[in-house]
């Protein structure tokens, strides 16, 4: 990315953003009577530079998001000396998987069984591969090109994983559409962990809500929050 699409990093405005987002969890997990502390907060970092990511951790972030592989390898890479984890929270090629399984300590995008297999070989064929947290994403519209799984395949695709020696099901994943009541979606997202933790009992965790929607997340039991603009401001165009 050429630097003058890079804009400097505007320090007290990021710590101000972040100060003010943490504060809102904080205070909707007291609203909904959950514990302070109970959601973890990921920043999503995509299309910003790595330099952000250092910024982020002296803040005190310990969780990003990032949703494409290449620049997620590039930035980890970078980020070698910097104590956070990274969450892959895009669309991903089964081709990839291997390589994602270098850097990311949790994969929130699982949509179909080829994805478990190919993450699930590449954790057989290195042995110090870590396991790996994984969240199977649901598809709340109609729309398969959103990325996630079907409805009816959200119980088979929990099973596969549980099956998976080197990945860890930790829950569930949505993105709430952008026309329908987040409640609504976030609901939804809630009846889709029920089915997850029939599977799997220990699967009790929810990635959901957004910079716009992350307060009715909380409200509806969310306990990853991937925020993005809210904290780091606008993203620079991508690629
Ligand atoms: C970009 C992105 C986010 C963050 O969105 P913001 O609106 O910037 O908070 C969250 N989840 C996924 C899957 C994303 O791609």
């Amino acid at each position: 990315m050429p630097t003058h699409d890079v804009p400097d990093i505007d320090s007290p405005g990021l710590a101000a953003r972040l100060s003010s987002v943490r504060q809102g969890i904080e205070s909707a997990l007291t609203a909904n009577g959950r514990a302070a502390g109970d959601a973890t907060l990921i920043v999503v970092t995509k299309f910003h530079p790595a330099s952000l990511v250092r910024e982020l951790a002296e803040l005190g972030v310990r969780d990003v998001g990032e949703n494409k592989h290449q620049e997620a390898v590039a930035k980890h890479a970078e980020c070698a000396d910097v104590d956070v984890n990274w969450h892959f929270i895009g669309q991903l090629q089964s081709n990839k998987a291997a390589a994602v399984r270098g850097y990311a300590d949790a994969v929130h995008s699982l949509d179909r069984p080829s994805l478990v297999t190919a993450l699930e070989n590449a954790g057989r064929q290195n042995p110090d591969a870590k396991v790996l947290d994984c969240f199977v994403q649901v598809n709340l519209t109609d729309d398969p090109g959103r990325g996630g799984v079907a409805w009816a395949d959200i119980e088979s695709l929990a099973e596969l994983t549980c099956a998976a020696p080197s990945l860890r099901l930790a829950g569930v994943m949505a993105v709430a559409p952008l026309d329908v009541d987040p409640r609504e979606a976030f609901a939804r997202v809630a009846q889709a962990s029920e089915i997850v933790r029939s599977v799997a009992p220990d699967a009790r965790s929810i990635s959901a809500g957004m910079s716009h929607d992350y307060e009715a997340a909380i409200e509806a039991g969310a306990t990853h929050l991937r925020i993005g603009t809210q904290i780091t401001g606008k993203r620079p165009l991508p690629g």
